[in-house]
């Protein structure tokens, strides 16, 4: 019992998410930022300064 939520809890980890929540294009692989326990992908560094930046305008919709 206590294995198989082990297993459950292992296969659950964050997925990359495809779009970039500041343009809206399609993200890169490796510009991503963990935001409050969520992964966001970006399209350009630009775009990952702009979220750090402001988290609040991109992170909730
Ligand atoms: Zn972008």
């Amino acid at each position: 019992m206590f294995n198989s939520l082990f297993k459950k809890n292992k296969n659950d980890s964050p997925k990359k998410p495809e779009t970039d929540p500041v343009c809206g294009m399609r993200a890169s692989d490796g510009i991503t930022l963990m935001y409050r326990d969520k992964l966001y992908a970006f399209c350009s560094d630009h775009c990952k300064k702009e979220f750090g930046e402001h988290p609040g305008l991109y992170s909730t919709h």
